[in-house]
């Protein structure tokens, strides 16, 4: 395997020359660099000499959500993995806000840049109520600033009070996490993921085990909190997919298969090959 791990940054960075080239295409035009959130370009992650991330590129804008399907093993949660510093790439690049080169970055840091991840299964605090998972996340995610008790516990109920109702969850407020549905805890993860208002989140397969009528509630909170954030979301679920109404990436070994709406990524013969007419 190869290489030398490509940290360095070259000026003009690629992905300028990439977006000019697709701005252009779409007759758009060319916005600043600082409206893509996320590039990943040529990147690749072997384990043991299988190449579970293979040349894998995908850029993502400023409040963009993107959806992301492909087969199981596909390397949809290694990518989230090297995003978030849990795994390092042997080569290619991954910049943040086109300046921050995440392979230079370990888990902390990252998450602390305004990258959220949630995993597939949940992990609230089962013996507390809803409210005070969410007092936990937002004290958490406490800056140094606001040394003012009273004015802290002011902003921070408004801001528990704001994320209650984006998760759908205001009036479970008193109830212990432990009873609420599967649907619910996942939403509550959500919400414990915006306390520390990321600019990015990444989401794995977060209607697996859902009822029909939290899939689509999921949808509609997905798409409510990528008004002001971007989304990456990993989901098998092709009815919820089409409700997220969102540009969809697919992954079919470790690389981009198919890209573009979902309509034309579920048309591509290379996706109903490998994924959709399994
Ligand atoms: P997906 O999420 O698309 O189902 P994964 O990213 O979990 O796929 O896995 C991609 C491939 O990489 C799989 O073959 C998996 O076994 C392998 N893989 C992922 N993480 C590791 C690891 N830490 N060690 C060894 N193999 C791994
Ligand atoms: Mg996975």
């Amino acid at each position: 395997m190869s290489a030398t791990p490509t940290t360095t940054f070259v000026s003009p960075h690629p992905y300028a020359t990439l977006r000019a080239a697709e701005e252009a295409e779409r007759g758009e035009a060319i916005s600043p660099r600082r409206e893509t959130l996320l590039y990943l370009n040529g990147v690749s992650k072997s384990f043991d000499g299988f190449k579970a991330i293979n040349n894998l590129s995908l850029v993502l804008q400023r409040g963009e959500m993107r959806a992301i399907i492909g087969p199981n093993g596909a390397g949809k949660t290694t990518m989230m993995d090297i995003i978030t510093g849990k795994t390092r790439p042997d080569t290619g690049e991954v910049f943040f806000g086109g300046e921050t080169d995440l392979t230079r970055h370990d888990e902390a840091d990252i998450a602390s840049m305004g990258i959220g991840r949630k995993f597939q299964k949940p992990t609230v605090f089962e013996s507390h109520s809803v409210e005070d998972n969410l007092r936990l996340a937002i004290a958490g995610s406490r800056g140094v600033f606001s040394a003012l008790f009273h004015r802290r516990d002011m902003a921070e109920r408004a801001r528990r009070e704001e994320i209650l109702e984006t998760v759908r969850l205001s009036a479970k407020r008193n109830t212990r996490a432990a009873d609420l549905s599967h649907g619910q805890k996942q939403w509550l993860e959500i919400g414990m993921l915006l306390a520390q208002d990321p600019q990015l989140l990444l989401v794995d397969e977060p209607v697996a085990g859902m009822t029909d009528a939290e899939t689509e509630e999921t949808a509609r909170l997905l798409r409510e909190i990528a008004q002001t954030r971007s989304v990456v979301v990993v989901e098998h679920d092709m009815h919820f997919v089409r409700a997220l109404g969102v540009k969809v990436t697919c992954l079919h070994e470790g690389s981009v298969l198919s890209e573009g709406t979902l309509d034309h990524v579920s048309a591509d013969p290379k996706v109903v090959e490998v994924y959709l007419g399994r």
